[in-house]
């Protein structure tokens, strides 16, 4: 899908601000800033605009605030501002000393609303929510004065401070500032600054009840700040003259508001009232779920912030609201991963292989290297022994042409191992293979190759005494269409989970290194894709996520034939 034909040269938000440093304007400083809500777990969206943000002031040597836009109580929790923080520090991302909170800056935001009252800028409105709304007109219709947009300036820091002080009851009452309710953009048809509303706040608990609006806090949190640069997305375009006319009116440090388009990514919701309902009503097992786009759940899936930054970076900025691929974010995924994983073997759905010609109570340790890409990654001890896992789906009864692994008198290649060739399967009254009987060439030992004998598959296996029990997790997405919201009149998101997203696999057999894992260790599971170990891991009994599969093959590897080796 394009990523970049919206993209304007080098990138538009940085030419306006190679454009402001070269007219000398902020005095050539660069100071932006990321500005989450704390009413949800961020998400991709959010890291490309934390990728962008940082990624700015970091190249014109400037700084970047972290700042809780925390104005709405009801939403807000502390849960959501610890996760923020820890995930922004995971994607690799500095504040240095620089966390702030709208929630701070209350008390200043009160005094300049006063100063509005008193320059006549602002009065108290007495209309409830509908009746504001009918005055308010429509995009083709002008709105009408509120009767109460009059008052006079005293009586107006009266109300205010009795707004203050409780006196009234929530939604009775608001500030609005007073600009034109004729305006074209209804934005600045006196849009609220104040409501009243008895929430207790993380920070502030029952201190206020009255809350400044978004449009209000946010242009002169900027400014208390001294933020240059203010990027935002670009549903807030159409505020932007709110944004300036409340700084101007104030007449205090007045920042540029930049905006860019939201990028959508396939296969996935990034609203954040879908997350949360997808949390809250257990479709998913958590924010962090490995099939959930959030950063927490990137992360348990097996994500490096490394991956995750490079994606944001290749999609750029622009003023088009577009659709990522979710596949390109797993090809960043699968190129750092094939520089930095371990490659271990799992078998995920077992059958037993017995080697009738190898010696009963013979352990050979053999040597296997951890990496072909690295060679610093060294090398490993791996024992090999009569009996052996591999994997159900590499024995078929009836090979088809061009069939590769095991089947009656066949000989395929273990890897780092034998040659070793099927002759029968065993069966259970049900007819299930519950044993593979097979013989191997000693000759063969260590990938040497007998008379030339050309063996085209190498399998992995794992030796049945020294395997460790594992549970691997596999996915596929978590909604079966690209754009999950695709769907029929009356129809709902919902309709399109995917009811395969996440396959449990509880049988499955590890080679001994991976018995005691803390989570977060990350391997190349040999033909299997790119796995990580799981938080649930205990100790001798590691749960892994499969993070990728090695290609792009929309995890149906099943039906490929094994890879040469
Ligand atoms: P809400 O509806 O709760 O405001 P939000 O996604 O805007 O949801 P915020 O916490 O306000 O959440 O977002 C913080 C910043 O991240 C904002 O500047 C917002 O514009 C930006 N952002 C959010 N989603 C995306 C996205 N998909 N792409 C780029 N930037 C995003
Ligand atoms: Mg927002």
């Amino acid at each position: 899908m394009p990523t970049d034909e919206n993209a304007v040269s080098k990138d538009f938000i940085r030419d306006l601000i190679d454009e402001d440093i070269r007219i000398g304007r902020f005095g050539g400083r660069v100071h932006t800033r990321f500005p989450p809500e704390p009413n949800g777990y961020l998400h991709i969206g959010h890291a490309m605009s934390i990728n962008l943000n940082f990624g700015i002031a970091r190249d014109y040597n400037g700084k970047f605030n972290l700042r809780f836009d925390d104005t709405n109580p009801t939403k807000e929790e502390q849960e959501y501002v610890d996760s923020i923080m820890a995930d922004i520090h995971w994607l690799g991302v500095d504040w240095e000393d620089r966390l702030f909170f709208a929630s701070d800056y209350f008390g200043q935001l009160y005094e300049w609303a006063m100063q509005l009252i008193k320059a006549g800028k602002a009065y108290v409105c007495d209309l409830n929510a509908d009746e504001m709304r009918e005055y308010r007109g429509t995009l083709t219709e002008p709105g009408r004065d509120s009767p109460y947009r009059s008052r006079s300036i005293e009586e107006n820091l009266d109300l205010f401070e009795r707004m203050r002080k409780g006196e009234f009851a929530d939604g009775s009452h608001t500030l609005r500032a007073k600009i034109d309710m004729t305006s074209p953009n209804v934005n600045l048809r006196d849009p609220v600054l104040y409501r009243i509303l008895r929430a207790t706040h993380h920070r502030t608990g029952d201190t206020w009840c009255i809350y400044p609006m978004y449009d209000y806090a946010h242009g002169q949190s900027d400014s208390i700040e001294g933020i240059t640069h203010s990027i935002c997305t670009l549903e807030f375009e159409d505020h932007r003259p709110l944004y300036d006319w409340c700084l101007d009116a104030l007449g205090i440090y007045h920042p540029q508001q930049i905006e860019f388009a939201r990028k959508a990514l396939t296969y996935t919701v990034l609203s954040k009232r879908k997350l949360i309902e997808l949390v809250r009503n257990n479709y998913v097992t958590g924010w962090d779920d490995p099939r959930m786009p959030t950063v927490s759940g990137l992360r348990r899936r097996g994500y490096t912030p490394e991956a995750v930054r490079e994606f944001c970076a290749r999609l750029g900025v622009s003023k088009a609201n577009s659709i990522a691929d979710f596949q390109q974010l797993e090809a960043c995924v699968r190129e750092d991963l094939n520089k930095r994983a371990v490659r271990v073997m799992v078998v995920l759905k077992p059958v037993k292989v017995v080697i009738d010609n190898y010696p009963e109570d013979q352990v050979e340790w053999i040597d296997a290297d951890n990496n072909p890409e690295d060679p610093a990654a060294g090398t490993r001890k791996l024992p090999f022994s009569r009996e052996l896992y591999v994997e159900a789906d590499d024995y078929r009864e009836d090979a088809p042409k061009g069939w590769f692994r095991m089947s009656p008198g066949r000989e395929v290649r273990l890897k780092h191992a034998y040659y070793i060739k099927c002759h029968t399967a065993v069966k259970n009254d049900k007819g299930e293979i519950v044993e593979l009987r097979c013989t191997y060439d000693p000759a063969s030992a260590g990938g040497s190759t007998p008379d030339n004998r050309k063996v085209q598959g190498t399998l992995h296996w794992v030796s049945a005494a020294h395997a460790v029990n594992a549970v691997v997790r596999l996915y596929e997405q978590l909604f079966n269409k690209p754009n999950p919201d695709d769907v029929p009149p009356g129809g709902d998101y919902k309709d399109n989970l995917n009811p395969n997203s996440l396959i449990a696999l509880d049988k499955a057999k590890a080679e001994p290194g991976l018995a005691n894992l803390n989570g977060g260790e990350r391997y190349q599971f040999m033909r299997q894709g790119y796995f990580c170990a799981d938080t649930d891991s205990q100790s001798g009994k590691p749960v892994f996520n499969r993070t990728v599969t090695l290609k792009d093959t929309w995890g149906k590897t099943e039906n490929k034939p094994a890879a040469k080796k």
